[in-house]
């Protein structure tokens, strides 16, 4: 699956696709977008909010990790608002906010093995390695430890 893929399945499923992102709510059919990856699994975790964004090269980068890793991974954080953003101590600048960054973990609990996949097959963008929870975006290349 590459990106023309992905456009062509949003757009099937009747979401709006601009530039690289797409924008939906929890009202729009669910549907899997990638192989192991439901559209729902990419909501904002913000109740109030109504749309999210996201970036379908992040999607596709998740997924490509997930098979190497080999695992099932969750997603604890995607989009945020800023208004959200500031209220779960997000950094100002965060990539949540332009719907560019996914807090990832695998459900099977090794974090470590998870970090390590990352780290290893992430080319470009960053990498935010935390306690529970591996940060991915697709800004500038870099790498940092919470
Ligand atoms: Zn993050």
């Amino acid at each position: 699956m590459n990106l023309k893929d992905i456009k062509d399945l949003c757009e099937k499923h009747n979401i709006k696709v601009s530039g690289d992102h797409i924008e939906f709510n929890k009202s729009t059919p669910d549907f899997h977008i990638t192989k192991n990856f439901k559209l729902h699994e990419f909501l904002t975790k913000n109740t109030k909010d109504t749309a999210t964004k996201i970036n379908l090269q992040l999607i596709l980068e998740l997924q490509n990790l997930r098979n190497l890793f080999g695992s099932p991974v969750g997603i604890s954080s995607s989009y945020r608002s800023p208004s959200y953003n500031k209220s779960v101590n997000g950094a100002t600048s965060s990539q949540h906010i332009f719907g560019n960054a996914l807090d990832t973990y695998p459900l099977n609990g090794d974090i470590k093995g998870w970090i390590t996949t990352v780290v290893k097959y992430k080319k470009f963008g960053g990498v935010g390695q935390y306690k529970t929870f591996c940060h991915i975006d697709c800004g500038a290349t870099r790498f940092w430890r919470g």
